[in-house]
């Protein structure tokens, strides 16, 4: 405990926790105040408010009242034992209150309750079970009038842990290690401050984000977030869980929350639509959005996807051209994999070119439903080894972990082909090693996802990220720690 705490504080930690139930054996508690680097908590958590303590209750509250003793900075007192222990010295008392079931509706009474218990700071963490409960958290911290802690856990609850600065929270809690979370959702002290630069978040930070559920797999928070901190602007980019059923209560909430902008994907590209005031044209083509910005009272949408999708084809051809010019995708023949969400943003972008596309996917209907609404033909999955000029996979295969599978047999390959695969993990899928040893151009993944990240920053902010940066971003958190 001692080491780990140094090591927090080498890289900048300003208080540190010691959560003395984590230790097994008989605590030293004068050791491990003496010297010590920096403000320190003490907290004995009991097994029923999610710590480990196993022990007597007196011996707890001894070892509560021996930390006081020594001077501590704070000693972390739940609620019903706060009235046990007198405020002594100079230690500063943080009353604590846990709910690993909900968010319950008067936090406001708790608050006020846990204030009369002689607290110098109130600390409240209970569970999300929908992501409204994280804004009257943050609400209710933001109208406290003394200093307080307010975080909703579980994965819905992690965006209350990175805004609580904008909303006055007094700190937050982050583990040592992101595969030490002492609460679910937790992150860790290296993702709040590096990724989500959780110091420099304050009243004015413009929020940004992603809605999805799942939510963790998204790389966006590290690209974006990096962003704002590289070209200096106050903003954070947050993930939000949102499950599908809890959609419209978020976009009510959205404004109260200082959101601008947010990415959408897997479930709501579809939904979101609805609560829209004005769509771009490929939105309405394409029926799916992957951007919304805030704008005053209008809600505005884009699909960066489609145009990313296209922009990247039309470099490796020979470049993007101005409108009316006609496309070096014109005429040429393009077989589709997949028909899913990004297929549909290919197909359109595809048939606004004129290009000659052909699809197959492991569900015909599927496919021959895209054929139609975008023109062009529908092939069987197992037919799909015809001549083309042009190859887009817009399936998962070869996406990690499954990285010795391609969805095109590499003997069909010929070098005057351009393959572009929509996989971004790995970089180098098997079917873009097949491509290039045969010669093809090649398009990756990662080329598609950063041109539709540059593409939404700029929606976002108005300002031009670096391609390069984001680049070396995504290469970074592409199997990097997810939370
Ligand atoms: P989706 O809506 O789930 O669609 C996936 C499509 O692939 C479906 O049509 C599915 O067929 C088909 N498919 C899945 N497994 C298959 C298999 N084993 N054999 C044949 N067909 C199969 O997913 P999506 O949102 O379109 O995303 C597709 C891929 O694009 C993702 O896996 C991701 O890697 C990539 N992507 C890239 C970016 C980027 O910026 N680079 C952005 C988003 C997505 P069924 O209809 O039978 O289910």
């Amino acid at each position: 405990m001692l080491a780990e705490f140094a090591h927090l504080v080498e890289q900048g930690a300003e208080l540190v926790e010691l959560r003395l139930d984590y230790i097994s054996s008989r605590v030293n508690i004068q050791r491990l105040l003496k010297d010590r680097p920096c403000a320190t908590v003490v907290t004995v958590r009991r097994e029923q408010d999610g710590g480990k303590y196993t022990g007597s209750e007196d011996a707890r509250l001894i070892m509560l009242r021996e930390a006081i003793a020594n001077g501590v900075e704070y000693v972390d007192l739940e609620d019903d034992v706060a009235s046990k222990i007198p405020r002594f010295g100079k230690t500063k008392r943080i009353i604590s209150h846990h709910n690993f079931r909900n968010t319950p509706d008067n936090l406001r009474d708790l608050h006020n309750h846990m204030k009369a218990l002689d607290a110098d700071i109130v600390k409240i963490a209970t569970m999300a079970n929908q992501p409204h409960d994280n804004l009257r958290m943050l609400e209710m911290v933001q109208e406290s009038d003394s200093d307080t802690v307010g975080m909703c856990m579980g994965d819905i609850g992690i965006s209350s842990r990175i805004l609580g600065p904008r909303f006055g929270a007094k700190f937050t809690y982050a583990t040592f290690h992101h595969e030490r979370a002492l609460a679910p959702g937790q992150l860790s002290y290296e993702q709040m401050t590096n990724v989500f630069r959780h110091n420099s978040i304050g009243r004015q930070t413009a929020v940004y984000g992603v809605i999805a559920d799942p939510v963790g797999h998204s790389l966006s928070p590290q690209i974006h977030n990096a962003e704002f901190g590289a070209l200096g602007i106050d903003g954070v980019y947050v993930p939000f869980r949102v499950p599908f059923d809890t959609l419209g209560q978020f976009m009510d909430d959205v404004s109260r929350l200082g959101i601008r902008g947010l990415s959408v994907t897997i479930p709501h590209k579809e939904a979101v639509a609805k609560f829209l005031t004005k769509v771009d044209p490929a939105v309405k083509g394409i029926g799916a959005v992957n951007t919304v910005l805030f704008r005053d009272e209008e809600v505005l949408g884009y699909n960066t996807d489609y145009k990313a999708a296209m922009d990247c084809l039309e470099n490796a051809l020979g470049g993007v051209v101005p409108p009316g010019v006609p496309s070096p995708l014109q005429d040429k023949k393009v077989l589709v994999l997949g028909a899913g969400g990004v297929a549909r943003a290919v197909m359109y972008g595809l048939q606004r070119r004129g290009a000659k596309t052909t699809i197959a996917s492991r569900t015909r209907s599927r496919a021959q439903h895209l054929a139609d609404t975008f023109g062009g033909k529908c092939v069987e999955w197992q037919a799909r080894h015809a001549p083309t000029e042009i190859l887009v996979n817009c399936t998962p295969i070869g996406m990690h972990p499954n990285v010795d599978e391609s969805p095109f047999n590499k003997t069909h390959l010929k070098s005057n082909m351009t393959v572009f695969d929509t996989v971004y993990n790995p970089e180098s899928t098997l079917l873009l090693k097949d491509a290039r040893s045969h010669g093809c151009k090649i398009v990756s993944g990662v080329d598609m996802f950063i041109k539709q990240a540059q593409i939404q920053f700029w929606l976002f902010t108005g300002q031009e990220p670096s391609e390069a940066r984001m680049r070396e971003t995504l290469r970074r958190a592409i199997g990097s720690v997810k939370y």
